[in-house]
């Protein structure tokens, strides 16, 4: 028998008005789309982007954000499978960056984990930097945001950013790397969207850069259902959830959390160009 103590059901924070959840998968936690909305929003939750990591995911992210009106999509093909990218797939997200549902184009960028771990499982990086060259042309003729996935790829991925066209808006999903690469980041204009692994002990790093980082240049997100934030670390995420990030780059920053959740919500509107809508 296992001795592994069982892990606590997560719940919300404290209710904190006006929250965004900027990156999550709808379509894969554990409730159906609209029990997730309702509960996210007793917590506060305001504004959610949903993400399609493949052609069929983004078709349910596009869907989801018809839907309701308070979640938006982001589509695009995730870097693992970026072989996944043929014409078809090219000529439907064109037609999805064009919905007003859909706000970014992504989640699009570089992995080189699975390159390590277990190529059978991705994309090789020459199939991934021609796709997320795709994507960022696609970003910049649509004029949607440019919603960024990178593991372990930090220099292939701003050495490609930086010899392509300029996206409209640049978000760094998930940020996980090192201070050196978020000052770069920032300096270049990007968004930092911090996730759940901010709150975890070790990432000291990560609350530095939460804590240098303009105000307008800040993303949370759950990234659900992984990278569910302390104390909950290892439990199945969901947006709901993201209070808990919240507080701790408010604490980082020295702000009240709902002054925080304000300003993170006024980004939300300006990086996805949701204003006079
Ligand atoms: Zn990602
Ligand atoms: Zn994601």
């Amino acid at each position: 028998m296992s001795k592994k103590k069982p892990r606590p059901t997560p719940v919300p924070a404290q209710f904190i008005p006006g929250l965004i959840d900027a990156h999550t998968h709808l379509a894969s936690c554990s409730d159906d789309t609209a029990t997730l909305v309702a509960r996210a929003g007793e917590s506060g939750v305001e504004k959610i982007c949903t993400v399609g990591d493949g052609l069929a995911e983004a078709e349910l992210a596009l869907a989801a954000g018809q839907e309701f009106t308070n979640v938006w999509a982001a589509c695009g093909i995730h870097p693992t499978k970026a072989q996944q990218l043929d014409e078809v797939a090219r000529a439907r997200l064109t037609q999805m960056a064009a919905d007003p549902a859909c706000v970014a184009v992504g989640e699009t960028g570089l992995d080189t984990y699975w390159i390590t771990h277990d190529p059978e499982r991705t994309a090789d990086l020459v199939t991934q930097e021609e796709a997320f060259r795709w994507h960022i042309d696609l970003s910049v003729s649509s004029g949607k945001a440019l919603m960024i996935h990178n593991r372990e790829a930090d220099a292939d991925l701003m050495r490609v950013l930086a010899d392509s066209p300029r996206a409209p808006q640049t978000i760094l999903h998930c940020f996980s790397s090192p201070l050196g690469m978020a000052k770069e980041a920032l300096d270049r204009g990007y968004v930092l969207s911090f996730a759940g692994n901010v709150t975890f002990k070790r990432n000291d790093e990560l609350r530095e850069a939460a804590r240098i980082a303009p105000l307008e240049q800040i993303f949370i997100e759950t990234d659900a259902p992984y990278m569910t934030p302390e104390p909950f670390r290892g439990s199945r995420n969901e947006p709901s959830l993201i209070g808990h990030t919240a507080l701790c780059i408010a604490e980082v920053r020295g702000m009240a959390v709902e002054e925080l959740a304000e300003a993170l919500n006024a980004n939300f509107d300006r990086v996805f160009g949701l204003h006079g809508q």
